[in-house]
């Protein structure tokens, strides 16, 4: 077991992504912008089609999931860290259909904005980084 890192809260960003943005490259890039290394994102709002990923554990890889149609945004959750020396972006969302049926996924790249409100929670403390993790093959944090 190892030890968590401490963090402070910093500032909090609230707004809007753009219609027709990459949901992903988005906040990511946001993160570039203002200097974010470490914190937490939080949004909702709805997309225009979904791009998410199940990792499989046996085969310990992402396999893709593709929603080619407007969903609900209900809930982005993720938090932001470091990884090959810049900010990386790890959320998971959760996607209503029509009938209130509820999909998602590891967030990726190819979720395209109708609306967004997102929430950037920016922390101080340590540099936290991803590598590669032996048990598992994915890049988590090296604590
Ligand atoms: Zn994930």
């Amino acid at each position: 077991m190892s030890n968590p890192v401490r963090v402070g809260h910093k500032q909090t960003l609230m707004g809007r992504l753009q219609h027709g943005q990459d949901l992903l490259e988005a906040l990511t890039h946001l993160c570039y912008e203002e200097g974010i290394t470490l914190g937490r994102v939080t949004a909702i709002g709805a997309v225009q089609k979904a791009g998410v990923a199940f990792y499989d554990q046996k085969e310990r890889e992402y396999r893709r999931i593709e929603f080619d149609r407007p969903m609900e945004l209900l809930s982005l959750t993720g938090n932001i860290s470091m990884k090959d020396g810049k900010p990386f972006i790890h959320a998971h969302i959760t996607l209503g259909d029509p009938c209130g049926s509820v999909h998602g996924g590891h967030l990726d790249t190819g979720t395209v904005v109708y609306a967004c409100e997102y929430e950037i929670h920016a922390y101080s403390g340590p540099e936290l980084d991803r590598e590669y993790d032996e048990a598992t093959a994915l890049a988590l944090w090296n604590l």
